[in-house]
């Protein structure tokens, strides 16, 4: 359901940065382990359509991610791909709540009120809804962050470092979440790290150098 052919990038000022293809079935788990800059981030963008390769191919189901235009590819990530990032984006204007039912209008989706009830009780933080994003430890921010990523029922769902500031409960908790989340909703599931802590929780794994 995701697939990458001879995926490089090249930043303006930048050497040329080379990826291994992947190919993950749908509903699969992966872990993407690299040291600090080796291109995590760069990847997960250029997966969820953030950045135009300089060379190679991305798919994400039927649909060749790299050929639609930017307006095409900002429908198609706001309906089907669910990003956590390191540091969570919340509008820090608006209740955690809020913030969900916004991310869903944006992706131009219909209200689903219960889905966030749902998924905020299954995080562990549906009595934080009505607070705002600074008013949550670091720990509920990650998860109130899943909860964001998963409104609109991605079928990919990425994370960048999701656990990088979190302590080892903390993590554990993060990482069972995602999965748990991904399995709950068939969706393919990848982490990019530099955290070994996760590299027991899963059997599919790549490595960036
Ligand atoms: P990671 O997430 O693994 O730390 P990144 O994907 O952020 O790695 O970065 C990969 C490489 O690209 C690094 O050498 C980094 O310095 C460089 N890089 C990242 N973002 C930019 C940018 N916006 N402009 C120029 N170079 C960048
Ligand atoms: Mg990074």
């Amino acid at each position: 359901m995701l697939k990458t052919n001879s995926l490089t990038y090249r930043y303006s000022d930048g050497p040329m940065l080379g990826f291994p293809d992947l190919e993950c079935t749908s509903g699969s788990q992966w872990l993407i382990l690299g040291r600090s800059g080796s291109g995590k981030s760069t990847l997960l963008q250029l997966l969820a359509g953030l950045r135009k390769p300089t060379g190679g191919q991305v798919q994400v189901g039927q649909v060749e991610l790299t050929a639609l235009t930017s307006t095409e590819q900002d429908a198609y990530r706001g309906k089907n791909i669910g990003m956590v990032y390191q540091q969570s984006h919340f509008l820090q204007a608006l209740t955690i709540l809020e913030n969900l039912r916004i991310a869903r209008r944006m992706a131009g989706m219909t209200p689903d009120e219960a889905r966030y009830l749902m998924l905020l009780e299954r995080l562990g933080i549906a009595h934080k809804r009505d607070r705002y994003p600074r008013q949550l430890s670091q720990g509920e921010q990650q998860r109130a962050a899943i909860a964001r990523a998963l409104v609109c029922k991605p079928t990919l769902i990425l994370a960048d470092e999701p656990t990088a500031a979190l302590d080892d409960h903390n993590t554990h908790e993060v990482v069972r979440l995602l999965q748990e989340q991904a399995t709950e909703s068939g969706a393919t599931l990848l982490i990019v790290t530099h955290d070994n802590r996760l590299k027991d929780e899963f059997s599919n794994r790549v490595v960036l150098d």
